[in-house]
C-alpha cells in the first residue's frame, strides 16, 4: 500500500502496547511510504495513567522517535495527538512549540470535563440531547482548526463512536465546519479506527468527507495503531472511501530542518512519490 500512516500510539499512552521501533518495523513490512508516530501528549490539565504519558515522560519520547527518524530518515516522522481544550490552549501550544515535532493532530476528545470517546463515560449520551453534543462537538473541532496549532485534524467524527448519530442532518453547522477547515488549509485524516468501535465505519462519514473534498481540504491517513499490528490497518478501504468521495490523491509530509514542520505535498493515489 503506497500510503503513509500518520496516527500511531505506543506503550507510553497507557492503553496501547509496543515501542515506536516495532510500529516502524511493521510499516516496513506492510510497504507503507512513511510512517508518523503520534502518541498522545500528557492529558492536560490533569494526564490520566490510562490516557497519556506523564509530562515528565515527554522528552523521552521525543528522543526515542529522534533517534528512529536517525536511522530511518525520511520515513519516520516525530508526531503527537494533542487533546484540543480550550482551557488548556496555552499550555499545549507551549508544550508543542517546546520540541521538534514534525506535525501535530489535533483531536477533541472532550466536552468540558466529559470524555466522548471514553467507554468508562458512554453513560452520559443518555444524560444529553445529542444534536446538541454533535453542534458543540463541531465548535470545537472548527476552533481546534483555526488555533493554527495542529496539522492534521483527528478522527473528525470521533461524536459517532458509540452509535449515537444526530437525529437530523446538521448541515448548517457542518458547512460552517467545513468552510473552517478549508480556510484554516488544515489536513484531515481519514481514520480507519472507527471500523473496529460500535458505529463500524472510518472517520468521518462519506458525506462529511464529500464536503471536504469540494472544500478543497487535503487528506492523511491513519490506524490509530494502539499495537504494532494495526499499522496501516483496512487502508485500502480507506482509499476506496476517499476516492468515492472525489479524492485523487492525498497529502504526503516531507521532512524539514528540526524543528520546523514537516513540508505537505500532494501527491496521486497510485503513484510513486519521488
Ligand atoms: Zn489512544
Ligand atoms: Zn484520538
Amino acid at each position: 500500500m503506497r500510503l503513509p500512516d500518520y496516527h500511531t500510539h505506543t506503550v507510553r499512552c497507557g492503553h496501547a502496547c509496543g515501542d515506536p521501533a516495532e510500529y516502524v518495523a511493521v510499516a516496513r513490512s506492510r510497504g507503507l511510504i512513511g510512517i508518523g508516530i503520534a502518541d498522545h501528549l500528557p492529558l492536560l490539565p490533569d494526564p490520566d495513567p490510562e490516557l497519556s504519558m506523564e509530562l515528565g515522560d515527554l522528552g523521552d519520547y521525543v528522543a526515542e522517535v529522534l533517534s528512529l527518524k536517525a536511522t530511518h530518515p525520511a520515513y519516520v516522522f516525530l508526531g503527537i495527538e494533542a487533546d484540543y481544550r480550550p482551557q488548556t490552549l496555552a499550555e499545549v501550544a507551549s508544550l508543542l512549540a517546546e520540541h521538534p515535532f514534525d506535525y501535530a493532530i489535533g483531536s477533541v476528545h472532550h466536552l468540558g470535563a466529559w470524555g466522548i470517546d471514553d467507554p468508562r463515560q458512554i453513560g452520559e449520551y443518555a444524560d444529553r440531547d445529542i444534536d446538541d453534543v454533535w453542534i458543540e462537538y463541531f465548535q470545537l473541532v472548527g476552533d481546534a482548526a483555526e488555533s493554527g496549532l495542529f496539522t492534521i485534524l483527528g478522527h473528525l467524527d470521533l461524536v459517532k463512536k458509540f452509535g449515537y448519530r444526530p437525529t437530523r442532518t446538521l448541515t448548517i453547522e457542518l458547512d460552517r465546519l467545513v468552510d473552517r477547515i478549508a480556510r484554516a488549509g488544515v489536513l484531515v485524516e481519514i481514520n480507519t479506527a472507527g471500523l473496529h468501535k460500535p458505529i463500524g465505519e472510518a472517520y468521518p462519514t462519506l458525506d462529511i468527507l464529500q464536503r471536504l473534498c469540494a472544500a478543497g481540504v487535503a487528506i492523511t491517513f491513519g490506524s490509530d495503531a494502539h499495537r504494532p499490528e494495526e499499522v496501516g490497518r483496512d487502508f485500502g478501504q480507506a482509499v476506496e472511501l476517499a476516492r468515492a468521495a472525489g479524492y485523487e490523491g492525498f497529502a504526503l509530509l516531507e521532512a524539514a530542518p528540526d524543528g520546523v514542520r514537516a513540508r505537505i505535498r500532494p501527491v496521486r493515489f497510485g503513484t510513486r512519490p519521488g
